[in-house]
């Protein structure tokens, strides 16, 4: 039989492409007519790269991303707090990839075409309900309009189905609408000069006033890069948010003026603020983690099962690695029961913690401390925090998402490719 897919996003194609790689027929089904490039900037941690690469997708990405090599935190004054080492300069076996999410998806995207066939790539097709069948799970398809455009059977529903997963919201009916944070994100995309080594990924201020920047392409002819940025901000309780929408155009005038003495020299924040090519709004949101995820033949999967904050650069990651394990599951088990149940039993805990962990600024905890313990600023980080301290909230957050580098550049990969491809 065949897998079927809801949902052609990160982790909807990751999952085509790894079944496909060990021999199993899957079809994905994409609520949308044509998949576009959208969204801003994207970070693929290390333990996802590994996967990626182990797809045959390094020589795409890295044509059109950067290897990040370092992530560095500052003050609200530009003062550093913390620097780090990523990807290959920190000794791992994979490189940490910064990529604009649209050339994510389309690599991803491209292969599956190609490997699976165009005709498996089924896009107008919103998953709107399903039922149990005697062998399997029957999907039933709408359009854009509501309209029923047909039914597929297949042996298991995988819920790729993102945020707003309507697979989700039929499992858990009273869930209602993500949980917002106080805090609205606006994220842009500027060409500008690199800044510091130029592969540089950097946060400044602190959860309440923060900014966030890293290329996400190799410098142009002009040595130009493109810049993509987060500018974010708390609110009020009672301010009245706009409901998350990935393609909402953001006025930059709503939050200019917080940064507009954040040029550090090293850094111009107002200058890319001004510059940007385009910038949308968005609201930080996640949702509780569930005590289920499978019912079934049907499981969820990437932002459909754990939606987190983008703090960490874990999003597109998590996704990834749990479209791994599924296969896994499946190639062990068959497609059955018993591998969804396996396959949550490892990631739903890994996860839910990290949704937790994100609530409490995962590792960017240490810009709230330094704020904390020193709103006017510091001559020196170690007189605020302890170089122990400092590490350990790096350390433990590495642990938790799942990418130690002693323990990930040791561990067997989680697919085992069969040679003999299916179409
Ligand atoms: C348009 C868009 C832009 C984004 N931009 C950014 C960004 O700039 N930075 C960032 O960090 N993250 C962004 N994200 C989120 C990011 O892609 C995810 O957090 C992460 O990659 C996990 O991927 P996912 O596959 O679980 O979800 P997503 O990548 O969100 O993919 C979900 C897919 O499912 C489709 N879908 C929804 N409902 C149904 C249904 N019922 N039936 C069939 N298909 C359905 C959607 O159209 C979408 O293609 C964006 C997501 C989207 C959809």
């Amino acid at each position: 039989m065949t897998v079927l897919i809801a949902g052609g996003g990160i982790g909807g194609l990751a999952l085509a492409l790894s079944l496909h790689q060990i021999g199993v027929k899957c079809r994905v089904f994409e609520s949308v007519k044509e998949i576009k490039p959208l969204g801003v900037g994207i970070n693929v941690l290390p333990h996802a790269c590994r996967e990626l690469i182990e797809l045959g997708l390094q020589e795409e990405l890295e044509r059109t991303s950067i290897r990040t090599s370092e992530l560095a935190y500052f003050s609200k004054h530009g003062k550093r707090i913390w620097t780090e080492p990523r990807g290959i300069d920190a000794g791992y076996k994979w490189p940490q990839y910064s990529i604009h999410r649209g050339e994510l998806q389309f690599i991803l995207l491209r292969a599956a075409i190609e490997r699976l066939g165009a005709e498996n790539i089924v896009t107008g097709h919103h998953v709107s309900r399903w039922e149990e069948t005697a062998n399997g799970v029957r999907a039933h398809f709408t359009d854009k309009d509501g309209k029923a455009v047909g039914s597929e059977e297949g042996s298991l529903l995988i819920a790729c189905d993102g945020i707003h997963s309507t697979i989700r919201s039929k499992l858990f009916p009273d869930e209602g609408p993500p949980i917002w944070s106080r805090r609205i994100l606006w994220r842009g995309v500027t060409v500008a000069k690199p800044f510091m080594t130029g592969s540089s990924m950097i946060m400044a201020g602190y959860p309440q006033v923060k900014f966030v920047a890293y290329p996400i392409s190799k410098p142009d002819q002009n040595g130009m890069q493109m810049i993509n940025w987060i500018a974010e901000r708390e609110f009020e309780e009672t301010y009245e948010w706009r409901r998350e929408d990935y393609n909402r155009a953001a006025k930059l005038e709503e939050f200019a003026p917080l940064f507009e003495h954040w040029n550090f020299g090293w850094l111009d924040v107002p200058g890319l603020i001004r510059d940007a090519e385009y910038c949308f709004e968005y609201p930080l949101v996640d949702r509780d983690p569930r005590e289920r995820w499978s019912y079934g033949r049907v499981t969820l999967l990437g932002d459909a099962a754990h939606p987190m904050y983008p703090i960490g650069s874990n999003g597109s990651s998590q996704a990834i690695l749990d479209a791994r394990v599924l296969a896994r599951e499946i190639q062990d088990k068959g497609e059955t029961i018993a591998a969804l149940d396996a396959y949550e039993a490892e990631r739903r805990p890994a996860t839910s913690q990290l949704v937790l962990l994100n609530r409490g600024n995962g590792p960017e905890r240490v810009m709230e401390m330094v704020e904390q313990r020193a709103p006017n600023g510091f001559n020196v980080v170690t007189e605020v925090l302890s170089q122990q301290e400092l590490e350990e909230v790096a350390n433990n957050y590495k642990k938790v998402a799942g990418f130690q580098v002693e323990a990930l550049n040791a561990r067997p990969s989680i697919v085992q490719p069969k040679m003999a491809m299916v179409k």
